[in-house]
């Protein structure tokens, strides 16, 4: 299962909205045959391995491990828990049940039904950790969030005569465009928006600019004709691009994106943002950069987010620092 874990992972970033999925078969205690979904749309990691098994190699022989439940509905391919069970496999070892409650304990049932002994829950934890924006999406029905900031070394985020003060290096503005890239949208509050209607875009990477949200429950801010983006407001306003919401909450904002099939949200501030997506709950992950550079007192420089976190990753960035957190 180790094995079909570190496999799963070379389709990380290739596979849309699909999880990453690893599958191997064993005989006699070595592996035969491995397979791995690798892009959006082609086929699941277990037909990958299944067309991979050596012919003169009998299945009911062998046991396949894979690290997600096999599907038991028709997609774009065909249900992988139907290939499974034809090709008479003596056992499957299966890391997690699919997180969707819909179809969970499906694809084992068709293997059970078939006589095919299945074990579930090998290396679960890790088979979960593997996909967090797909379970998060499945199982609370919204976009997983990412919260960014960059602070100085006294740790002030930099505004000043109400315009933005960058703060860190270009290696560390590469990363946030890389960061943008593998995301479909950015959400920053109204305040954030109107210090320095931010260039929210990738352009120092290859990659499309994600979608522009801004956070704006009185409906305050400037948005220019034309220019594509969408406001979450409490008031009701004529705006096409508004998206009025009765229950003006982190999470009521993050389903929403979800409904507009959204998997993924890059929160880039400001400070009260940040705090209240972290105080809701509704934080998954963190990027924090902070320069080695103290940012003088300007009379509106603003605080960081006052959010405690260990960091489960610390990197360098030219001279900045980045600390990373997953839940
Ligand atoms: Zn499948």
């Amino acid at each position: 299962m180790q094995r079909a874990l570190e496999i799963a992972r070379k389709g990380d970033g290739l596979t849309g909205n699909n999880p990453l999925v690893g599958c191997v078969i064993v005989h006699e205690g070595a592996i035969v045959a491995e397979g791995y979904h690798h892009e959006y749309g082609g086929p699941h990691a277990e037909v990958e391995a299944v067309r991979r098994l050596p012919h003169h190699l009998d299945a009911r022989q062998t046991t396949v491990y894979v690290t997600l439940e096999p599907c038991a509905h028709f997609g774009k391919t065909p249900p992988c828990a139907e290939l499974l069970r034809d090709r008479g496999f003596k056992k499957v070892v299966v890391a997690t049940l699919d997180p969707n409650p819909l179809v969970a304990g499906k694809g084992v049932k068709i293997l059970q039904e078939a006589g095919i002994h299945v074990e579930v829950g090998i290396l679960q934890a890790e088979a979960q950790r593997l996909n967090r924006r797909f379970w998060v999406n499945q199982t609370e029905k919204r976009a997983y969030l990412i919260a960014k900031w960059a602070e100085s070394a006294n740790g002030w985020m930099g505004v000043n005569q109400g315009k933005s003060v960058p703060i860190s290096g270009s290696e560390a503005k590469s990363f946030v465009h890389q960061l943008r890239a593998k995301n479909p949208a950015i959400m920053v509050g109204v305040q954030t928006w109107e210090n320095d209607r931010p260039q929210l875009n990738t352009r120092l990477v290859e990659g499309p600019s994600p979608a522009i949200w801004v956070i704006d429950p009185e409906f305050r801010g400037h948005y220019p004709e034309g220019k594509d983006l969408q406001i979450f407001t409490k008031k009701s306003t004529s705006d096409p691009r508004a998206i009025v919401l009765e229950e003006f909450s982190p999470r009521a904002m993050l389903e929403e994106l979800w409904k507009q099939k959204i998997t993924s949200v890059l929160l880039e501030g400001g400070k009260r943002t940040l705090e209240q997506f972290w105080d809701a709950g509704m934080v998954d992950e963190i990027a924090q950069i902070i320069s080695p550079l103290p940012l003088l007192a300007g009379k509106d420089h603003v605080a960081a987010p006052s959010i405690e976190f260990t960091p489960n990753e610390e990197q360098r960035l030219g001279a900045d620092v980045l600390k990373c957190w997953k839940r």
